[in-house]
């Protein structure tokens, strides 16, 4: 058969040059940030796939709607704008804009979360679990068990788990249950997808337990392009249609649209019940701004309203997760170790796999991120022990089942050939992992270590032996 590749569904129009760098610049720089890749100072960096929040490229068009930027304090037209997108797209009634996802966390979890509640989710997220315990709530995991198993082939990792949720209602029961959080994607098993027909059923227990469903649609968009390649009956459907549908069996949703919607900021609440519409208006004028601008510029949604009708386009998230799928395929083809299948946003490496020398008391996956910055100048996020922290009670270090390594693919930014450098750097550690040397904890923040902690080499002065 004849080969048919994708290409981008775009041309570039400004380019951003970037700072190539040496080696030893590479060790000095690393060495300066206590091998932690979040110290790191971008202009460092080659390629950076920390993470694909915030850092997409914008269109022509939201670039052109940046310039209709209405900056008046109230009724804003852009505000209008981002509001009838999000009812044509996502079908919810009450837009309540945000500066980015966690104000919409924060705002919807003061809502409905009363202290003692539990609050299911397929598996956490850390600012969202965050706002559901500041608002004195417990999150309490559903998701099936082949999310945690770096191995499992499931089509739809990131599914609830019936029997868990229905447990959990048995033993709280519903009153104590303000609602379920429904990620999708998943962002912690990987980028991991729920099926439509998990949506449905979830669905149709929680209403009969009248226990509302709040999505996370940060990457929802992502998820749609899934369920039309692997569940049966999507495949010939418009992604704005599997859209609409997977939000029908929803409440509403909070939204980062520093992901799917293609903006470096912003974010929303939307419900569809008007009591709730209306409390959360109250809170987001005390803690956002006004109901109509919800601490963002005029300009910000309406690029925001841009970038939601540029999501849904079948051309943009095939080559999104065409892009995620090559990098994945490279790898694969390498034998380097990751997480199966390939999520939407990235490629999560099993560090534990990669380097089974070195013992998980030396933060593998941390090493694998530094070594990987000093060999390419490639900047890729730990997800491992590092990021899990102590427990609280017994202050010893968590060692969570997945230690990874994730290399996040921003929207629009880079091109196959970054990809390839990316590929070659990964598989070459890969082939000479003995020469990568475990860290050890210099110093430890006590919250959210991950960010600031600082590291060095188990022995002599490199994490990548020459
Ligand atoms: C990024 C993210 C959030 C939080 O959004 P911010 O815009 O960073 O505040 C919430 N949920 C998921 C799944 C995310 O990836």
């Amino acid at each position: 058969m004849q080969r048919r590749s994708w290409a981008e569904p775009f041309k570039i129009k400004v380019v951003e040059h970037l700072r190539m760098t040496t080696r030893a610049e590479r060790e000095r720089a690393i060495a300066g940030a206590g091998y932690n890749t979040f110290l790191l100072p971008s202009r460092d960096v080659y390629i950076d796939l920390l993470t694909d929040s915030g850092t997409s490229a914008m269109s022509d068009r939201q670039w052109a709607g940046m310039m209709m930027g209405d900056e008046a304090y109230a009724g804003s037209e852009n505000f209008y704008h981002l509001e009838s997108a999000v009812r044509e797209f996502y079908g919810y009634r009450h837009l309540i804009p945000t500066h980015q996802g966690r104000g919409a966390e924060h705002i919807l979890s003061k809502c409905c979360i009363k202290p003692g509640d539990s609050v299911p989710g397929n598996m956490y997220f850390t600012t969202t679990r965050a706002h559901q315990e500041l608002a004195g709530g417990q999150f309490v995991d559903v998701i099936i068990d082949e999310a945690h198993d770096p191995a499992s082939l499931h089509p739809f990792k990131g599914d609830v788990d019936l029997g868990k949720l229905s447990a959990l209602i048995g033993r709280v029961g519903p009153a104590r249950i303000p609602y379920l959080a429904l990620h999708a994607t998943v962002n912690m098993a990987g980028g991991q997808p729920i099926s439509m027909a998990n949506a449905r059923e979830v669905s149709a227990l929680c209403r009969r337990h009248g226990i509302r469903i709040f999505m996370d649609a940060t990457r929802a968009v992502e998820n749609c392009w899934f369920i039309r390649e692997r569940e049966p009956g999507y495949a010939d459907r418009p992604l704005a249609d599997i859209l609409r549908e997977l939000c029908s069996y929803t409440d509403g949703c909070t939204m980062s649209g520093k992901k799917d919607c293609l903006v470096n900021i912003g974010g929303f609440l939307a419900v569809n019940d008007d009591a709730l519409a209306e409390q959360a208006r109250n809170l987001v004028v005390l803690f956002e701004g006004l109901h109509t601008y919800g601490g963002l510029a005029g300009r910000d949604m309406e690029a925001m309203a841009i970038g939601i009708a540029e999501s849904v386009s079948y051309d943009h998230m095939h080559a999104r997760i065409g892009q995620v799928q090559y990098l994945a395929g490279l790898l694969e083809r390498e034998g380097v170790p990751m997480v199966r299948p390939v999520g939407g946003h990235g490629v999560f490496l099993d560090a534990r796999a990669f380097l089974p020398q070195l013992p998980r008391e030396q933060f593998p996956a941390q090493a694998l991120a530094a070594a990987l910055y000093v060999d390419s100048g490639v900047r890729a996020m730990e997800r491992g022990a590092v990021s899990a922290g102590r427990d609280p009670q017994t202050g010893e270090n968590r060692y969570p089942r997945l230690e990874l390594v994730r290399l996040t693919i921003p929207r629009r930014v880079y091109t196959q050939a970054h990809m390839d450098v990316t590929a070659e750097s990964v598989a070459g550690l890969y082939q000479q992992r003995g020469r990568i040397v475990g860290l050890r904890f210099t110093y430890e923040p006590e919250s959210l270590r991950f960010f600031q902690a600082r590291f060095a080499p188990v022995e002599g002065d490199a994490v990548l032996r020459r």
